[in-house]
C-alpha cells in the first residue's frame, strides 16, 4: 500500500477497463470549477517524441457531459479536436470511451492480455485548467482476465492497493500524459543508478534473464548520470518494456520510456554475449534513456510548451534523435557492453545506410527535421530517392562534430562538453534551444574552428552533397573504406569475405507473392530507373526465365555485369516488356579500420582489441 497525503484537486480523472474484448476504456472527468463561459475540452492531435499528426480524437466515442444535478448538458464539437459544453455551475462531469487497439507506444492498446496507454489517447484537457494539478484513479480491473494484474506506471501514486490500482496524481495536464501506463501480467526487476530507483518491466510472454537485463541497464544508466553530473533529474525511472514476436520501437518520457522488442532479442539465462538483437535492445534503451535529458529536458524553444493542437515544426531534430542516436551506442562501448570492433562494426553500418539511398542529394537533416511530420512520419516507395532520415545522417552529423571538435581543440573540448553546457544552462534553466543555438556555442568555446565549423554544419546540416568523412576520421587514426555489397542482406560494417565476388544490382528492393517479384522502391539513376521499371511493378520473369523472391539472388549469382536481360513484368493489369542492364553493385558498402591506435585514443575506448 502506499498512501501519500491527498490534496483535493479541481480535476479529476477515472479510467475503467470497461470492455477488453471490444478495446474500450471508460474515462470520467470530473471538473469541480469549470469554466463560467461553457467549458471547452480538447484532445491533442500528436504525442510529444513522435512528429506525426494523429488526431487521437478519433477514437473517442460517444462524449457526454452532465451538471450537478446529474442533467445532461449540450456539447458541440467546434473542431476535430475540441468540444464546448454548455455553461454550468460545478460539478461538471464529462464520460465517454476509448478506442484502445493500436499496437505501438505511441497510442493505446487493451485486450484480455494487457491494458496500455499513453494520456494522450485517453484523456481529454479541460481548456484553461491545464496547469493545475490533477488526479487519476485507476479503477480494479474486474474482468475475469484480468486476475494478477498490476499497474506499471512512473505516474506519483497517492493512494493504491498493491496490484497499484488506485490513485495517482500529476502537477498539470503535460505531466499526466507524460507517463504510460501498462497493466497487467508483468515481470518486474528494481535496481539503482545514481541513488534512483529505477524499475524494468516486461509485458508480453518473454523468457529473458531478468538479473542480467538489470545488471546491464544498471550500467547504462549509471554512466549517462554520471555523464550529465548528478543528481538525475528525476526521482524515479521506469523501463517498460512490450515483448513481441516481431517489433522494435520506443517513446521517450520524463521519467519513464515505453519500448517494443522482439522476444528473441532479449538474453535468456546462461547466455553471456551481446547477440546482435540484444546489442539493438541495449541500444534503444540507452537512446530513450539519453533523451531523459536531451528532449525531454533540453528542448528546442518551441516545444516550450508543447502546442499539441497542430505540427510543431523545428529544424532542431537532428541535435535531439541525431545526437541522441549518436551517443545510444558511444555508451554501450564507453562502459564497457560492447568493444571498439564492434562498434566500429555498427558506425560503419550506418555509413552504409546513407551512401544507399540518393535521397541524401535532394534534403539536407535540417529540412528532413522541419519537414519530418509529413515526409520522414509518411514515408513511401518514393523516399530512399527523396529524403534523408535525420536519425540516421544525423547521427553521423554528431560523430563528425565531435571528432571535429577535439581535433581542432587538441582533445579540451568534445561533444561531451557541448551537451553538459546544454543540460546546465538550457535544460536545468528550462530555456528552449534555438536553430543556431549550438552553433554560437560552439563559436565561442572552440574560436579556432569556426571556419571548419561553419563549412562543417553548411554541408553536412544544411547542404545535401557528401562531406569528407574519411579525411576527418583519418585524423583520429580510423581508416574508412568502401566496397560493394555480397548479396542483398550485406548491410556493411565489416570487411566482408576476401575474394568473394560482387553481387549484381538491380537498385530496386522487392518482396515476392505468389503473382512474382513485387518491388517496393526504384532508386533513382539505378538498373531498374534505366529499364523503365517501378515501385509496384511485378516481375514475372527475366531472360525468359519465371522467378520468385528467393530464386532472384540465385539468379543473380549466374550472370554477368553488362549484359541486357529481357524483362516482363505487371504493372496493374498491363504488361510491360522491357530490357534491363545488369550491373556490379557500386561500392556503397563502408567498412572502418583502426589504422592508429595512439590516435583513435583522441576520440574511442580502445577496449577488447
Ligand atoms: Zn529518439
Amino acid at each position: 500500500m502506499s498512501h501519500s497525503p491527498v490534496t483535493p484537486t479541481n480535476v479529476q480523472y477515472e479510467l475503467q477497463l470497461a470492455d477488453p474484448a471490444a478495446h474500450l476504456f471508460q474515462v470520467t472527468l470530473t471538473l469541480f470549477v469549470p469554466d463560467p463561459q461553457g467549458q471547452m475540452l480538447r484532445m491533442p492531435a500528436w504525442i510529444p517524441g513522435s512528429y506525426m499528426i494523429r488526431d487521437f480524437a478519433r477514437h473517442v466515442i460517444d462524449l457526454q457531459a452532465k451538471d450537478e444535478q446529474g442533467s445532461a448538458l449540450s456539447v458541440t464539437k467546434s473542431d476535430k479536436s475540441t468540444w464546448l459544453v454548455a455553461p454550468c455551475r460545478g460539478p461538471l462531469v464529462i464520460t465517454y470511451a476509448v478506442y484502445a487497439w493500436d499496437l505501438s507506444v505511441r497510442a493505446a492498446h487493451f485486450d484480455q492480455f494487457h491494458a496500455y496507454f499513453n494520456g494522450t489517447s485517453v484523456f481529454v484537457e479541460a481548456v484553461g485548467q491545464g496547469n493545475e494539478p490533477c488526479t487519476l484513479m485507476l479503477a480494479n480491473a474486474s474482468h475475469r482476465d484480468a486476475t494478477g494484474w498490476t499497474v506499471a506506471t512512473s505516474l506519483t501514486a497517492v493512494q493504491v492497493d498493491e496490484a497499484g490500482f488506485g490513485r495517482y496524481q500529476a502537477e498539470s495536464y503535460d505531466d499526466l500524459i507524460d507517463h504510460p501506463v501498462e497493466i497487467g501480467e508483468l515481470t518486474r526487476v528494481s535496481f539503482t543508478a545514481g541513488d534512483v530507483p529505477h524499475e524494468i518491466v516486461l509485458s508480453g510472454r518473454h523468457y529473458a534473464d531478468m538479473a542480467r537485463l538489470s545488471r546491464d541497464l544498471q550500467r547504462i544508466c549509471e554512466y549517462q548520470i554520471n555523464f550529465f553530473g548528478a543528481p538525475a533529474p528525476m526521482s524515479r525511472y521506469l523501463f517498460l518494456v512490450w515483448v513481441v514476436g516481431d517489433g522494435y520501437g520506443g517513446l521517450e518520457h520524463r521519467s519513464s520510456t515505453s519500448l517494443i522488442c522482439s522476444r528473441g532479442d532479449l538474453p535468456v539465462a546462461g547466455m553471456d554475449t551481446v547477440s546482435e538483437g540484444y546489442r539493438m535492445f541495449l541500444g534503444l534503451c540507452s537512446h530513450e534513456y539519453f533523451h531523459t535529458w536531451n528532449v525531454k529536458r533540453i528542448k528546442p524553444a518551441v516545444f516550450l510548451p508543447y502546442q499539441l493542437a497542430n505540427e510543431s515544426h523545428t529544424e532542431l531534430l537532428w541535435a535531439f534523435e541525431g545526437i541522441t542516436s549518436y551517443y545510444d551506442d558511444l555508451f554501450l562501448l564507453r562502459c564497457g557492453l560492447i568493444d571498439t570492433s564492434s562498434y566500429l562494426e555498427l558506425i560503419g553500418k550506418t555509413f552504409t545506410r546513407i551512401a544507399r539511398n540518393p535521397g541524401r542529394f535532394r534534403q539536407s537533416v535540417a529540412e528532413s527535421s522541419f519537414d519530418a511530420w509529413t515526409r520522414f512520419y509518411k514515408q513511401d516507395e518514393n523516399a530512399p530517392n527523396a529524403i534523408v532520415s535525420y536519425y540516421t545522417k544525423g547521427s553521423l552529423l554528431a560523430l563528425g562534430l565531435d571528432v571535429l571538435l577535439r581535433v581542432h581543440s587538441q582533445g579540451t573540448y568534445s561533444l561531451d562538453h557541448l551537451m553538459r553546457e546544454l543540460w546546465q544552462d538550457y535544460g536545468q534553466r528550462q530555456r528552449g534551444v534555438q536553430d543556431d543555438t549550438i552553433q554560437s556555442l560552439l563559436a565561442q568555446r572552440v574560436p579556432v574552428a569556426v571556419d571548419a565549423l561553419t563549412d562543417y554544419f553548411n554541408t553536412v546540416l544544411y547542404g545535401r552533397e557528401d562531406y569528407d568523412f574519411a579525411a576527418l576520421l583519418a585524423r583520429v587514426g580510423i581508416g574508412m573504406h568502401w566496397r560493394s555489397r555480397e548479396s542483398a542482406a550485406d548491410s556493411g560494417g565489416s570487411a566482408g569475405k576476401p575474394g568473394a565476388r560482387v553481387s549484381l544490382w538491380l537498385g530496386a528492393s522487392w518482396t515476392g507473392d505468389a503473382a512474382g517479384i513485387r518491388l517496393t522502391t526504384v532508386l533513382h539513376n539505378s538498373p531498374a530507373h534505366a529499364a523503365g521499371l517501378s515501385a509496384g511493378d511485378v516481375i514475372i520473369a527475366l531472360d525468359g526465365l519465371r522467378l520468385d523472391k528467393d530464386s532472384l539472388e540465385k539468379w543473380l549469382a549466374m550472370q554477368s555485369p553488362d549484359q541486357c536481360v529481357r524483362v516482363h513484368a505487371f504493372r496493374a493489369d498491363r504488361l510491360l516488356e522491357t530490357e534491363i542492364r545488369l550491373q556490379s553493385a557500386p561500392a556503397d558498402t563502408c567498412y572502418l579500420t583502426i589504422d592508429d591506435p595512439t590516435q583513435l585514443t583522441n576520440w574511442l575506448p580502445t577496449t577488447g582489441e
